[in-house]
């Protein structure tokens, strides 16, 4: 564990025990997941078995263009399932959002559909949530098996997130994770359409701890997240959980306009008392182009900001759900 993680689990829960039967809703967003669907869904349902009788699995279906759709209602008739089809596909976030939503236990766990959360932590997420913990989260210890690139960006990401905004997130900590009801009601209370799950998680708080993990391979298909779609990622990230990087243009706008000032000076004083003709076109051409492409940049970064401002009061739905399969156990929400 990080001494970033160590500082902000708390010592000991106090939770008012014992808790509520344990009713586990497992939320599993699947994005064109056919090789692994089947073969997961079974395994999670074995071995949530093991912990509550008392247990529905939401497959969110996020668009998927393969045979997810076909499988998961096959699916429906032999396991717990309350299936939710988007009508195209939203994004891990929105996905996640939709399972959330539609989640009716008392805990919530939030599990990817292909192998690389290992299923034997769950015993351990149960028992500290049993213990009082309202939220357990994975934390990844090891990255080996990711590119140079990814690494280097991700914690690039996590540096400046955490020196810009007051809300810290936890390097690494990613979906998977146990939430009580209490989390998950915060979480479906939070009005905004941009979802940054990772950011929300940490800006609900509540009485967190984590449990680090090392990723397993994909057993099958490969991420949809490509380097480009991480970007796009980071980027709502960025605009919606800090406004660091408006504040750093304010300071280079301050930074130049001193400069340029001094620099005014100093030409007239050279000009008045040391005579010297008023030369230097290239040092105008130069600095014309440098300043009009820190103005450009400034106005990209504050349109990155309008663009969301944007999205967010259009009051879009997060997701459509194109098809729903209530095959669970579980009635109604606590
Ligand atoms: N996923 C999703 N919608 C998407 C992309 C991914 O629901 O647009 C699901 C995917 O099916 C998987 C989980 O999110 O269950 C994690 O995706 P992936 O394995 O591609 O990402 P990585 O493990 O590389 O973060
Ligand atoms: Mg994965």
């Amino acid at each position: 564990m990080t001494d970033f993680h160590a500082e902000y689990a708390p010592a000991a829960p106090s939770a008012q025990l014992p808790r509520q039967p344990l009713r586990l809703s497992c939320v599993v967003p699947a994005y064109n997941e056919q090789a692994n669907i089947e073969g997961f869904l079974h395994a999670l349902a074995q071995t949530v078995q093991t912990l509550t009788p008392d247990f529905e699995i939401v497959v969110v279906n996020d668009g998927s263009r393969d045979s997810t759709h076909e499988l998961s209602m096959r699916m429906s008739q032999e396991l717990p399932l309350r299936y939710l089809a988007l009508s195209r596909n939203f994004g891990k976030e929105a996905a996640l959002s939709a399972g959330i939503d539609h989640a009716r236990g008392n805990a919530v766990l939030l599990i990817d559909a292909d192998f690389q959360h290992p299923l034997e932590m769950l015993s351990e997420m149960h028992a500290l949530w049993q213990s009082g913990y309202e939220m357990v989260y994975g934390v990844i210890t090891d990255r080996g098996a990711e590119s140079g690139a990814k690494r280097m960006g991700t914690n690039l990401f996590y540096r400046v997130m955490n020196s810009g905004s007051a809300v810290k997130l936890p390097p690494n900590a990613g979906d998977f994770r146990w939430m009580d009801r209490k989390v998950v009601d915060a979480l479906q209370a939070l009005p905004e359409n941009n979802r940054f799950m990772k950011g929300l998680y940490a800006w609900v708080g509540f009485k967190t701890v984590a449990l680090p993990f090392v990723p397993k391979d994909r057993v099958a298909g490969n991420s949809s997240f490509n380097l480009r779609r991480l970007g796009s990622l980071a980027l709502l990230g960025l605009t919606s959980f800090t406004t660091l990087p408006l504040r750093i243009w304010s300071m280079v706008g301050a930074g130049i306009s001193l400069l340029a000032l001094a620099y005014g000076m100093w030409i007239a004083v050279e000009a008045l008392f040391f005579g010297n003709p008023l030369r230097g076109w290239p040092t105008l051409a130069a600095s014309i182009m440098l300043f009009s492409g820190v103005q450009l940049l400034s106005i990209g970064i504050l349109g990155e900001y309008i663009g969301r401002i944007y999205e967010e009061v259009k009051r879009r739905p997060i997701y459509l759900v194109a098809h729903d399969e209530d095959c669970s156990p579980l009635r109604e929400k606590p």
